[in-house]
């Protein structure tokens, strides 16, 4: 078997590196992405010719890393940014709550710097439960670069919304939860600087701002100090994060 044979012959196919096996739903690319080598290099590592012919089990050369992966390497939804707010909440998107009750909005949507902020940030200690803001479907449970543990739960009608830098998740991936469902607590995970909720709302995988979708927090709820639509009442709190959205 080539595999094998190239395996065998590691130094001689110049290629030191680590062997990794392949896990279901594991593809070339990948994988490749995973180690940050290109998947065409490790095709012509392995003797692989066609490389969507890889199977679970399989055991291929990484050529040129150091490290074995032992978790899942799983496809990662790639997040669109912003970047063209409309102030107008469409008439099909979901009917949203606030994912965690009487949290001070620290960051708000939009340019920040170089990079566009695809979201808000609710400062909270870590350990307070986030809510689903609508019901929905959790699509995704994990760990993405930046935003450390996020749940994606989608809605229907293209929206979705997101919830980052989580300590915990108390759904995964292909559970139902309802609107105002405790989802996960906050945490401190990913690029942050401390402790908070990174939430967004997308539309077709694009990030809109989501104080257009999230109802008025003012003086309805009888108490000024929550204003938070307010600029004058955002405060610049360590509750914030500064990971790669764009
Ligand atoms: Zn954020």
């Amino acid at each position: 078997m080539a595999v094998a044979t190239c395996a065998a012959l590691a130094f001689a196919c110049g290629a030191r590196g680590v062997y990794h096996r392949v896990k279901p739903g594991e593809t070339l690319s990948l994988i490749g992405d995973a180690y940050g080598v290109s998947y065409r290099k490790i095709a012509s590592a392995n003797d692989i010719d066609d490389p969507e012919r890889i199977h679970a089990g399989q055991r291929i050369l990484i050529p040129g890393a150091r490290r074995v992966i032992e978790k899942p390497i799983v496809a990662l939804p790639r997040l669109a940014s912003g970047r063209s707010p409309s102030r107008i909440k469409p008439g099909d998107a979901p009917e949203l709550r606030w994912p965690i009750d009487d949290a001070p909005v620290t960051s708000l949507y939009g340019p920040r710097g170089s990079r566009f902020h695809d979201g808000i940030d609710l400062g909270a200690a870590v350990g307070s439960p986030i809510r689903a803001a609508a019901g929905g479907e959790v699509v995704f449970d994990g760990v993405l670069s930046g935003y450390g543990k996020i749940i994606i739960v989608r809605h229907g009608d293209g929206y979705s919304t997101v919830y980052a830098h989580n300590r915990r998740h108390h759904v995964a991936k292909g559970q139902w939860v309802r609107r105002g469902q405790r989802i996960a607590e906050v945490g401190q995970t990913g690029r942050v600087t401390g402790p908070n909720l990174h939430f967004e709302i997308r539309h077709d995988n694009a990030a809109r701002d989501p104080m257009i979708f999230l109802p008025d927090r003012g003086r309805a709820a009888g108490d000024g100090d929550r204003d938070v639509t307010s600029a004058g009442r955002l405060t610049d709190s360590p509750g914030g994060d500064a990971h790669d959205e764009g």
